[in-house]
């Protein structure tokens, strides 16, 4: 397959168009944003870690019942998925409060929910992602009823799969962002990344945070968490 023109550039990848219908190449940069792209850094390796983290969770999960935007690795920084239309939904889900549930609602970091809960946020930088329930992003079109009951029960799936999968690591999935898209018949996939940049990870035992925390709040060792909890996947896969 033949890497054409590029289509898009985000803050963590670069999208490509190819000579094959349907499908789209993914590269993985190594620059990090936080706050909206008021943060800017570069967190070396994190492209390689994210964008095989990425897969391998995203295979895992289609095993498990939930369709994926995935299609193949090319090398350690690219790879091809199904071109889909993204859904502008940021879908959070909580299994311990953190990060602006914390902040929002004054909760102490670190309270685990007797439930997982979902939110979400309308992607839209101008508007800084503003949070928006179901019956917002039916009024703003942004999805159907239908599409958003059905991204709510794979959004809860993918966090019984991984949280499990990551307990097995010795890992506590505190929280994570997906992104769901609609393939040109209209099916609802998951895109978008999984990683620790847009995941909260926390070492079972210490606690530690080994996600992209350690960037937003100038922890140090970002580099070596990211490092740790991909050499924790893949010794459990
Ligand atoms: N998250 C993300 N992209 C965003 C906002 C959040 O990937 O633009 C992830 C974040 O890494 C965390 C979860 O979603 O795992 C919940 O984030 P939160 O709403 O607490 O926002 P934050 O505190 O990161 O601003």
């Amino acid at each position: 397959m033949e890497k054409r023109n590029q289509l898009y550039e985000g803050k963590a990848k670069k999208v490509y168009e190819t000579d094959a219908q349907g499908l789209l190449i993914v590269s993985y940069k190594d620059d990090a944003t936080a706050f909206n792209g008021l943060k800017k850094g570069t967190i070396s390796g994190k492209g390689i870690i994210n964008n095989r983290m990425s897969n391998i969770l995203m295979q895992r999960l289609e095993k498990g019942g939930i369709p994926t935007h995935f299609v193949e690795e090319l090398n350690e920084r690219e790879t091809v998925v199904r071109r889909v239309s993204i859904v502008p939904l940021e879908v959070i889900v909580r299994n311990i409060a953190a990060g602006s549930f914390s902040q929002r609602y004054g909760v102490v970091e670190g309270e685990v929910f007797a439930s997982p809960t979902i939110e979400f946020s309308y992607k839209n930088d101008e508007l800084g992602d503003p949070l928006i329930n179901d019956y917002h992003a039916i009024a703003l079109k942004l999805a159907t009823v239908e599409e958003l009951e059905t991204i709510k029960r794979y959004a809860f799936a993918v966090n019984e799969q991984l949280k499990s999968f990551w307990k097995d690591c010795g890992v506590t999935l505190v929280d994570f962002k997906l992104e769901f898209g609609r393939l040109g018949n209209g099916t609802i996939v998951l895109a978008d990344e999984i990683s620790p940049d847009t995941c909260r990870l926390w070492d079972s035992r210490t606690g530690e945070k080994l996600d992209k925390d350690r960037f937003r709040r100038d922890l140090g060792g970002v580099e070596d968490a990211y490092a740790e909890v991909m050499k924790r996947l893949t010794e459990h896969l």
